[in-house]
């Protein structure tokens, strides 16, 4: 997607880590014209695969996957995290590697909300070592949903995990798929 590679060129910044900080217009303060045409895009994406539940986990998927759930019309959950293992039984619960925080999170979603009816696509801002995105899919598994596909605002390619999932059989869309990136400069994948 031409407007999300183009912000990312001109606002995104490459810290150490292999990590790129897009605060300025998706993470923290948000441009909400972006964020629409995230939203339309991953519709036009998606549009004919009956998506029922948009899914993602906090805090940063949630604005993209609700406009992506406004757009195609379907409501949007987000599983929560919590750092102790103390979850009820009235939710489905997989445990997930945080990238940006290092540790282990509960990530939960209540049954109520999840079922074997629904047809889900996953939504994230990022894809890195895939470990968020193998969590809602275990989400999924656990509630019997069938997962559509996952679409992602920026996918790190150079890790493989997106690759690695595609050549499970998973359908992934990245708005922007970054091939390498270093101070001097970011290349996406053509
Ligand atoms: P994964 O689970 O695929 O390793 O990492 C995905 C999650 O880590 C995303 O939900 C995102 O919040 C965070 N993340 C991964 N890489 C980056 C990055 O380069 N920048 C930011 N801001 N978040 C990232």
């Amino acid at each position: 997607m031409k407007q999300m590679e183009e912000k990312i060129l001109r606002d995104g910044q490459v810290l150490p880590g292999d990590i790129l900080k897009v605060g300025s217009f998706l993470n923290q303060n948000i441009d909400t014209v972006l964020l629409g045409q995230i939203g339309e895009e991953i519709a036009r994406l998606f549009a004919g695969d009956h998506v029922t539940k948009v899914l993602t986990i906090e805090a940063s998927g949630i604005a993209i996957a609700a406009a992506a759930g406004m757009a195609i019309g379907a409501p949007v959950l987000f599983a929560k995290k919590h750092l102790t293992s103390n979850v009820d039984g009235d939710v489905y619960s997989t445990v997930v590697h945080s990238f940006t925080h290092g540790a282990d999170y509960n990530v939960v979603v209540s049954r109520d909300y999840l079922g074997s009816e629904d047809r889900v696509l996953l939504v994230d801002d990022f894809l890195a070592n895939g470990h968020a995105l193998r969590g809602l899919i275990d989400l999924c598994d656990r509630a019997g949903a069938y997962v559509v596909g996952g679409a992602i605002a920026i996918e790190k390619c150079f890790t493989g995990a997106g690759d690695k999932l595609r050549a499970e059989g998973m359908r992934i869309e990245s708005l922007a798929a970054i091939e390498a990136m270093s101070e001097d400069g970011i290349v996406f994948r053509a």
